[in-house]
């Protein structure tokens, strides 16, 4: 999945006054872009399209999906803090 240039034709302008979520823009990870699009799917890399902001909910769920994440759990060191 690379990006084809496509996504340059539905990219998004910066919404003033809201966030870019918040007015139905879309982040594709892949083309590192904001796009008005209808779809689920990029149009240009054809990658799963960003919808909401990061949050922990979000990442669970993306942590689950994809293995690229793995290095990230580590396993969580205990610090004395007497
Ligand atoms: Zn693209
Ligand atoms: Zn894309």
């Amino acid at each position: 999945m690379t990006c084809k240039g496509i996504c340059i034709r539905h990219k998004a302008q910066k919404p003033v006054g809201s966030g870019r979520f918040a007015s139905g823009q879309k982040r594709c990870q892949i083309c590192e872009i904001f796009i008005k699009w209808d779809g689920l799917w990029c149009p240009c890399c054809g990658y799963r399209l960003r919808t909401k902001p990061r949050n922990l909910k979000y990442k669970a769920k993306l942590r689950a999906r994809s293995n690229t994440t793995r290095f990230k759990e580590a396993p969580v060191l205990t610090v004395r803090l007497k």
